[in-house]
């Protein structure tokens, strides 16, 4: 299943910068873009399930306290940029032009209801550092204004935003087997517009990462044959269209077998 074929030409491009570093802030540390980073657009549906299975396993890994994933998720953000809370979570995603923001019930520890525009604003970037108007990544990759912010060096997400959200994918996937699990319901204003011309199409409008990542998600809980899988040996989360093997890598499938082995030999001798 290739998200970006059922999506075909769906306004998703979002921004990774080539460095990510942590920096404090009075209310706890941020994932931010490094001075010297540099920007580049892309497109997530294309490597959606590589994406969803990193986060999943930073989740895991987190969950069941295997690692500190601090530094994976710099490297995360590399290869995939921040979640896009701040333009997520506002129904309205060309927030800007309103001097109230109305949010949703969310995991990210905003009170639902309205809040105003600079005190929204001040979650996302230190007082005082607003991007100048020159930043106009957003506009260039074809989405609102309030893009504009989201997509640039001054834009932060908090550490414990991202790892939280990681784990709680991981734990709604975790959970996909059991009967008694509960829908999943995402607060996502996943809009579509019909292209002019000649010959219009319907384009779905990813407002982001994190919408990517939920739907990828939501894909793979109803997917026939599982797109992503998990290693019998160290319960790795991962992607591979191509194997058919159950290990994460020959190492794991040594172990395993070695494993299997002994223990035959053991009920045999
Ligand atoms: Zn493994």
């Amino acid at each position: 299943m290739n998200l970006n074929d059922q999506y075909a030409g769906a306004c998703t491009s979002w921004v990774r910068y080539s460095r990510y570093e942590f920096r404090q802030f009075p209310d706890g540390v941020r994932v931010i873009p490094a001075a010297d980073a540099v920007p580049q657009l892309y497109n997530p549906l294309e490597t959606a399930w590589e994406m969803l299975a990193e986060a999943m396993e930073l989740g895991r890994q987190r969950r069941q306290d295997l690692a500190n994933i601090d530094e994976a998720v710099l490297r995360f953000a590399e290869r995939y940029g921040l979640l896009g809370i701040a333009a997520d979570l506002p129904s309205d995603p060309d927030f800007l032009r309103s001097r109230e923001i109305l949010l949703p019930e969310n995991d990210f520890g905003f009170t639902p209801g309205t809040i105003p525009i600079g005190e929204y604003l001040n979650r996302f970037f230190p007082e005082g550092t607003l991007p100048c108007p020159e930043d106009t990544l957003g506009t260039a990759a074809g989405r609102e204004e309030s893009y504009n912010l989201v997509f640039s060096r001054g834009y932060g997400e908090r550490l414990s935003w991202i790892r939280d959200y990681f784990a709680g994918l991981e734990r709604v996937y975790s959970r996909r087997d059991s009967a008694g699990s509960s829908p999943l319901t995402r607060p996502h204003t996943l809009r579509y517009q019909v292209t002019g011309g000649v010959q219009p199409r319907l384009q779905w409008i990813f407002p982001s990462l994190e919408s990517v990542l939920d739907l990828a998600l939501a894909q793979s809980l109803c997917a026939e044959e599982p797109v992503l899988r998990v290693c019998k040996n160290c319960g790795k989360i991962y992607y591979n269209p191509h194997a058919r093997s159950e290990f994460c890598s020959v190492r794991c499938r040594n172990q395993y077998n070695v494993r299997a082995w002994r223990s035959r030999q053991r009920e045999n001798g």
